[in-house]
């Protein structure tokens, strides 16, 4: 049970809907911050607007998936109030505090690292990157039915990352019936993926691999699917990168080629927000228990 423990929420998207609700469950004292044209209602829930004071007495801030842009903006689907973020909110927490986010721009790290106060980042955790895969993937496997003419069931698919997004990817689309190639640069994801029944390659062989696919769908978080690569890749193909932004693929070589290649990010709160809050909520909450187990934490 989180009873006695303060918890604010500054804005969102449909996610949060699962974060409060588990944190009412939980007992918490739940403000929340920039949800002024929210309609559902929860029992016990206060609302407030961004200001100093809003924030004195609460023990863990709670942050969007991605918790600022590089200018401290929060985005909230539930108000038309902007709200920034600035040093005199994060310095009127407690000493005590943390910030629990997605992933922080290093905005957010710095203001919160000049008033020594921790930020959590929720998608750095084996866990949640794990369970998040599962929407990703899903998401990623709509978007390749919606931009092809074939099935995936007999089609070649490369994946490139044999890591938390790549392996749940590789499977989704060899339980389809697609026939796997599986891009790696360590020998034990070769071995791995030769376990699981995908077709293994190192990525350095990515522009000779490459020239049979019907789709690809890119994990890794830097420049790999080069205009090189795209030059051999066949017309008809796909390619979906699910990196983080800028992605791993050269679009503007791609457009140019005539290949069609889309970035795909925020994949879960897009296709399955209720899924994916449901995550975010499991995880925030066992966390701030595990956190704020002992109350003599809390000045
Ligand atoms: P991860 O577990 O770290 O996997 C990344 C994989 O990329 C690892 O297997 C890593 O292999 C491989 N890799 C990195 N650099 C490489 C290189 N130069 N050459 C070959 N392989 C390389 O990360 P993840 O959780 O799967 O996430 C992957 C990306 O997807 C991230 O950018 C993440 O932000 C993003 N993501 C997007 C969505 C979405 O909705 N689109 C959802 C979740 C995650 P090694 O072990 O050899 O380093």
């Amino acid at each position: 049970m989180l009873t006695g423990i303060s918890v604010a929420l500054i804005g969102g998207d449909a996610r949060q809907l699962e974060v409060i609700q588990k944190f009412t469950e939980l007992d918490a004292s739940v403000t929340l911050i920039g949800f002024d044209n929210l309609q559902q209602q929860f029992a016990g829930v206060a609302k407030a607007k961004l200001s100093p004071d809003a924030l004195g007495h609460v023990d863990a801030l709670i942050l969007p998936a991605v918790g600022t842009d590089d200018t401290g903006h929060v985005e909230s689907i539930f108000s038309t109030d902007e709200m920034i973020l600035t040093t005199e909110h994060i310095g009127a927490l407690p000493r005590h505090a943390k910030v629990y986010t997605g992933m922080a721009k290093p905005y957010l790290k710095n203001l919160c690292a000049d008033h020594t106060i921790s930020v959590v980042e929720l998608f750095d955790r084996d866990d949640v990157a794990i369970y998040n895969s599962i929407p990703t993937a899903e998401g990623a496997l709509m978007m390749a039915i919606q931009n092809t003419d074939i099935t995936i069931h007999g089609s070649i698919c490369m994946v490139l990352g044999l890591g938390r997004t790549g392996f749940t990817m590789a499977k989704t689309l060899q339980g389809l019936g697609a026939a796997v190639k599986m891009g790696v640069r360590k020998p034990e994801h070769y071995a791995r993926a030769w376990e699981m029944g995908f077709i293994p390659f190192y990525t350095r062989d990515l522009y000779q691999e490459a020239a049979n696919i019907d789709l690809l769908f890119n994990t890794i978080p830097t420049m790999i699917v080069t205009a090189q690569v795209i030059a051999n890749i066949p017309h008809r193909a796909v390619i979906i990168d699910l990196a983080s932004k800028p992605g791993g693929t050269d679009f503007r070589f791609a457009e140019k080629r005539g290949v069609k290649a889309l970035l795909a990010p925020g994949l879960p709160g897009i296709v399955a927000p209720k899924t994916a809050g449901r995550i975010m909520a499991n995880a925030l909450s066992q966390l701030i228990q595990e956190d704020f187990k002992d109350r003599s934490d809390v000045e």
